[in-house]
């Protein structure tokens, strides 16, 4: 059985600021994740999509933030345990036992659960010949954006994800905003600069409408969307990107006997 200071549950950014944070009061900290990377959601979900809410960092990417949170503890020399899921976490007098799904065991007396949402996967579209076009030319984030380039792109969706990455591809590629309802629920300010780009042709916005069909072999050549109004339009598109949102799934965190409303920890066992 492996012995430290802390053992934190996620390696996710509040993981990796936890390191730092216990580093700097000269607490050892340990780090599980199921994933086979540090960085959580960010680097899993959004690499390459910019982030602009954080404090003294005005713009980066997934990456970029995961990057530096990893450099700001690197003086700390944590030990990373990734590929390994924590099934179960039980007291043992003073001190808390971890176990893995590898069957590896860690005690310590402190333990942080930073394991955000636990497993999440996007929301897929409803149309059933979406699935056989997925990863080819459907895709749910956006792991490379080089892949993105000069393309027709068909934006689907009304939040952040959707606005900022119709905003950030269409420095390359010609994009259309599909969304089911008039209103964005997104950063106004994105928004805003979107309006500008779709004067100028850049973007195009197409609202309320949804998906009706997919047209093409094995990519995609067009797609077609239905208006409220039972109207429907044929849009030229080589890719589709989908941001309906993720369904979230605990995991096992939900089975360790803590004292949860809903999703969120409240603090005691
Ligand atoms: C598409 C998208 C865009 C976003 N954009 C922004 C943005 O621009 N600005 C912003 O501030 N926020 C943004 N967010 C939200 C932000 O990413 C999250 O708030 C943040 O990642 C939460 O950090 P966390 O460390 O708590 O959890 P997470 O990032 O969810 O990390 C938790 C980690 O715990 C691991 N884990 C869970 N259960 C276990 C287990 N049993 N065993 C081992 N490991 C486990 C998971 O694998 C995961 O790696 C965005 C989120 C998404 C999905």
């Amino acid at each position: 059985m492996k012995k430290t200071d802390t053992i934190i549950i996620g390696a996710g950014p509040v993981g990796l600021f936890a390191v730092h944070q216990l580093g700097i009061k000269g607490l050892k900290s340990i780090v599980i994740d199921n994933l086979d990377k540090a960085g959580g959601q960010c680097i899993e979900l959004y690499p390459d999509k910019p982030i602009y809410d954080i404090p003294a960092v005005p713009e980066c990417t997934g990456e970029e933030l995961t990057n530096k949170l990893l450099m700001q503890i690197k003086p700390f020399k944590t030990e990373f345990f990734l590929n390994e899921r924590v099934e179960e976490v039980k007291q043992d007098r003073n001190n808390w036992i971890v176990k893995t799904n590898n069957n590896n065991e860690f005690s310590a007396p402190n333990i942080i659960i930073a394991g955000g949402v636990g497993s999440f996967e996007p929301r897929k579209l409803a149309l059933k010949e979406a699935e056989k076009f997925e990863e080819k030319s459907i895709f749910y984030a956006v792991r490379d954006k080089e892949k993105f380039k000069n393309k027709n792109i068909s934006i689907f969706g009304g939040g952040d994800s959707a606005l900022d990455w119709a905003l950030e591809l269409s420095k390359f590629s010609k994009i259309n905003l599909i969304h089911r309802r008039d209103e964005f629920r997104g950063a106004p300010h994105t928004l805003s600069e979107i309006k500008k780009l779709e004067k100028v042709g850049k973007i195009s916005i197409k609202t309320p409408c949804q998906l009706e069909s997919i047209e093409g072999k094995d990519k995609i050549v067009s797609i077609t969307v239905k208006f409220l109004d039972g109207k429907t339009e044929k849009i030229k598109t080589d890719v589709v990107l989908s941001f309906f949102g993720l369904i979230m799934k605990l995991g096992p965190i939900a089975e360790w006997g803590l004292n949860m409303n809903k999703k969120n920890y409240r603090g005691e066992f």
